[in-house]
């Protein structure tokens, strides 16, 4: 699944600084799993820009939407069809392909990322998900016993264990 990590608030206030009426919008698959973007994670943000704004003196509004894939142009329409209309603009809790869908579908508003998306990856254990693939488009996964070592080698090596090597293994 696809790993993220949210910007700062000042960073996201920066970006939407000017802008009275804004739609938040999670995505509810990879950025939940990796408590990102999900409907918690815009819960929290959007409390935190209102509070943000009305101490500044700056009112600003505040919507919250999810969609259950933001990549999904389908999907994207029918939770925002009808909300969209009512914004200045648009952030966009999902990953890197949620915000490039949403702006595709979305010409007329400003589309801005509240995530930096980091890595393809899985879960290890709670709050910890590890880097599993590098999406390089020529998976060869089948030669290298299963372990990938565009991502999983610290010197990306491709052609077997280096001379930090431990009877043969990755000491890493
Ligand atoms: S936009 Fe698509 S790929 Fe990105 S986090 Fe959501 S479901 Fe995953
Ligand atoms: S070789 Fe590694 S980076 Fe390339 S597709 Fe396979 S898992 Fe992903």
């Amino acid at each position: 699944m696809i790993i993220a990590a949210r910007k700062s608030l000042e960073e996201i206030r920066n970006m939407l600084s000017g802008y009275k009426r804004i739609l938040v919008v999670g995505c509810g698959t990879c950025v939940t799993i990796c408590w990102a973007g999900g409907e918690k994670e815009v819960g929290i943000l959007s409390s935190q820009l209102r509070l943000a704004s009305s101490k500044d003196g700056n009112e600003l509004s505040v919507m919250e939407a999810v969609v259950e894939r933001q990549c999904e142009k389908e999907m994207v329409i029918e939770e925002l069809g009808d909300k969209v209309p009512g914004v200045e603009a648009i952030l966009s809790m999902g990953c890197g392909a949620g915000v490039q869908t949403m702006a595709e579908l979305f010409e007329e508003k400003p589309i801005f990322p509240a995530l930096n998306t980091t890595f393809i990856g899985m879960p290890e254990k709670e709050g910890l998900w590890l880097e599993m693939c590098g999406a390089c488009g020529d998976c060869f996964l089948d030669r290298t016993g299963g372990i990938c070592p565009v991502v999983r080698c610290a010197k990306g090596l491709l052609n077997g264990p280096c001379g930090g090597n431990l009877e043969t293994r990755c000491r890493k």
